[in-house]
């Protein structure tokens, strides 16, 4: 579609803007951001930004990218820019930015009190030292720079700055936000306690990032623009506060190129839409841009065209950060540019892209299943492959893997059939969405059944509960069971293995009843949480709201523990305590009796009672694999009824988070009429390093 289709009221987005040198072609800035894949996947990593690149980013950024040895944060698997040898990985990530006209930049960080060195074995380095500052609080502590230090580390930078120039960078990023980079520990009297000229007041703190800032433009010759990434707010007593940046800003008003504006801590930065709504920085940089004659850039997770124009319509931004909204849609550019709203595949907040980083597996999407694919497997946000030589397809269950294997089957071409029990589409998301603080999570459902619409190869049946009859009897070729899955009530999970003796006079309850409208309206209810993630907590909040007082108890040493992969944890245990729910952790449910439950320590096995009207288990969920297992038992049937293929994914294969049915769904969809060689050879493509040479000191002493 030609650009002058587009509805003029955005046309604002898409003014080319200057950056020092630099001038890009849009609005739209893709913040860096990491993605789990880092210096170990560099193809994926850059096949990744190539997307971006294509669907219209103006501007592309790495995430972060360690500059030297002495400054690593494994086991978070980032970039590297340690030797020249690190320079092509990041040379074909440039190439793959530049692909389509968007500026290459990339985010240079010294994580000093922030990096642990466990992968390089060196001491850190900080600005003042300390005990290490990670999530993981590990065992070390860093020493203080002395003035040589600080000079070795302006020339780790010039190195990193003449690196990143050569590999083919538009823009240098200085990473001081988050409480990641040093240039925030500079900056902040909390980490910085220095008492000579880079210590004290806010001019001395200023010292280093004036003078790297000045060497970033020699060494560059000037050729490329400088972004400064700081926080907008630290907390504490010490912190960098937003009326400190703010006087940083205006005393230093020019120093960089443009000014990357990002929230606080990171769990703030990201905060999910559980917590936190579309645009929620908003105050702390109101007001900022007065002060500065350089662009600002902001987030905010963005993904309505008209949020984005009144930000820079406003005055508050010049250009719309985003990072999760980029990866959830990476073509948001080029569908508001062509009018393509209801295209728009919105991100939810869930931050399980983030977990993918927190847990050194590699980044996945709840919306955008070809995320970190692209390369791997061959997928693309958008495009499908075309259909192979069957025609038809049938899947059976409207969740999110049935709905994302219904739509990518047609996308690809065959004719699809999707039959669904209920009259409602969207399945597990359809009940989740109307819990407190998940409504965003519609969106997955929305979002794919919108898609489906228009497509008249795709036919849907509502309220059409399948039986293996039904299946072969349709006679599709290719048939998904994607039946889903419900919570358990026996408290079988990860503590107890097999279901613990309940009296029948206790009413015992699961999420499904809550989310059904069902279980205790008021009264004591006993919580326990053999989960770790999500649900507890809302459940939780749901059974406050009605009432009831909750003892939420579970086996693990802190509530949801899993959530810290998503920031969630400490926002959390916030949320419940305000709540007035009574948290005990590390105790299990031994048995059940008629209006009380024997909860066992799990350190000392010490036994208690705990009053209860009511108990709710959220613990585990069991497939619903029945119809999958019908139709294996019949599997003699298949050629009669033209079956080819019956595949059982999603939450009816192993019950997970909503982004592995989506996957699920895809792969069900990608992977129809290609060779199943049963698992012989891995389905991704991955890249093994190359050996070095044996060092000759070695290879001399094995002979
Ligand atoms: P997933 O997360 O794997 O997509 P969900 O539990 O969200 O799983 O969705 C499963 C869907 O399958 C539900 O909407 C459910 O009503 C539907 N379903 C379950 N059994 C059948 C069946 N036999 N025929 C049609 N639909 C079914
Ligand atoms: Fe958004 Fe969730 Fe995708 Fe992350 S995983 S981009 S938060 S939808």
């Amino acid at each position: 579609m030609p650009k002058d289709s587009r509805d003029s009221r955005y046309d604002i987005l898409f003014e080319p803007m200057r950056i020092g040198p630099k001038l890009a072609k849009n609005r739209f800035f893709q913040v860096p951001h990491c993605n789990g894949g880092g210096y170990r996947d560099p193809s994926a990593v850059a096949e990744m930004r190539r997307t971006k690149a294509e669907g219209g980013w103006g501007v592309i950024f790495t995430e972060q990218t360690e500059i030297h040895p002495t400054s690593e944060i494994t086991p978070f698997i980032e970039q590297h820019l340690w030797e020249d040898k690190d320079i092509p990985a990041l040379a074909a990530m440039a190439d793959a930015m530049k692909s389509h006209g968007a500026l290459a930049g990339i985010q240079l960080a010294y994580s000093g009190i922030n990096g642990p060195n466990l992968y390089s074995r060196e001491v850190p380095l900080a600005v003042s030292g300390g005990p290490i500052l990670t999530f993981t609080s590990d065992p070390v502590q860093a020493r203080t720079m002395d003035r040589e230090d600080i000079r070795n580390l302006r020339r780790w930078f010039r190195n990193a700055f003449r690196r990143s120039q050569t590999a083919g960078f538009d823009l240098i990023c200085l990473y001081g936000a988050h409480g990641f980079g040093i240039l925030q520990h500079f900056l902040s009297r909390a980490t910085n306690q220095r008492t000579d000229e880079y210590g004290g007041s806010l001019e001395n703190r200023s010292r280093f990032l004036r003078e790297i800032v000045e060497e970033a433009r020699e060494e560059t010759k000037g050729e490329l623009a400088i972004s400064l990434r700081l926080s907008l707010h630290e907390a504490g007593s010490f912190g960098f506060s937003n009326a400190e940046v703010r006087d940083f800003i205006e005393m230093h008003a020019e120093l960089p190129d443009i000014w990357d504006l990002a929230q606080g801590t990171w769990e703030a930065c990201s905060g999910t839409s559980r917590f936190k709504p579309e645009g929620a920085q908003e105050d702390l940089v109101l007001g900022i841009k007065a002060l500065t004659p350089r662009p600002v850039v902001g987030v905010g997770r963005f993904t309505s065209a008209d949020a984005m124009v009144r930000q820079i319509r406003s005055g508050i931004l010049d250009f719309i950060g985003a990072a999760r909204p980029s990866i959830a849609d990476p073509f948001l550019p080029k569908k508001i540019e062509e009018g393509r709203f209801d295209d728009i595949r919105e991100c939810i907040g869930c931050n399980i892209c983030v977990s993918g980083d927190m847990t050194g597996g590699i980044s996945r999407c709840t919306q955008n299943t070809a995320f970190m694919e692209e390369w791997r497997k061959g997928w693309h946000p958008e495009r499908a492959r075309p259909k192979g030589a069957s025609e038809t397809v049938l899947i059976v269950g409207a969740g999110p893997s049935g709905l994302e294997a219904a739509l990518q089957s047609a996308k690809r071409g065959y004719h699809v059939t999707l039959a669904e029990a209920s009259a409602t589409l969207g399945g597990r998301v359809a009940r989740e969405r109307l819990l407190p603080g998940l409504s965003a999570w519609g969106r997955v459902a929305d979002f794919r059944t919108g898609q489906l619409a228009p497509l008249v190869n795709a036919e849907i049946y509502r309220e059409s509960r399948l039986t293996a009859d039904d299946v072969l009897a349709m006679g599709a070729q290719h048939v998904a069971i994607a039946t889903g899955a419900s919570w358990r009530r026996d408290a079988v999970a990860r503590f107890h293995l097999h279901p613990i003796p309940t009296d029948p006079a206790m009413p015992v309850f699961c999420p499904d009843d809550i989310m059904a409208g069902g279980g205790p309206q008021g009264g004591r209810v006993a919580l326990y949480d053999d989960d770790h993630f999500y649900m507890g907590s809302v459940i939780a909040e749901v059974l406050v709201a009605r009432g009831c007082a909750v003892d939420f108890f579970t086996p693990a040493a802190k509530v949801a523990e899993w959530s810290e992969n998503t920031l969630e944890q400490a926002i959390i245990m916030r949320r419940l305590l305000e709540l007035g729910v009574k948290v005990q952790t590390g105790k299990v449910p031994d048995r059940i009796g008629k209006a009380e439950v024997t909860v066992a320590c799990v350190w000392t096995g010490a036994e208690v009672q705990m009053r209860a009207d009511a108990v709710v288990m959220v613990t585990s969920r069991s497939p619903h694999d029945g119809l999958y297992q019908d139709l294996r038992a019949r599997r003699a049937d298949w050629a009669d009824a033209g079956v080819l293929s019956v595949k059982l994914i999603g939450d009816a294969a192993a019950p997970g988070p909503i982004a592995w049915a989506t996957y699920a769904g895809r792969r069900f969809a990608e992977e129809i009429d290609t060779v199943d060689d049963a698992g012989d050879t891995p389905s991704f493509r991955r890249e093994v390093a190359a050996l070095e040479p044996l060092p000759v000191a070695l290879a001399a002493m094995s002979g």
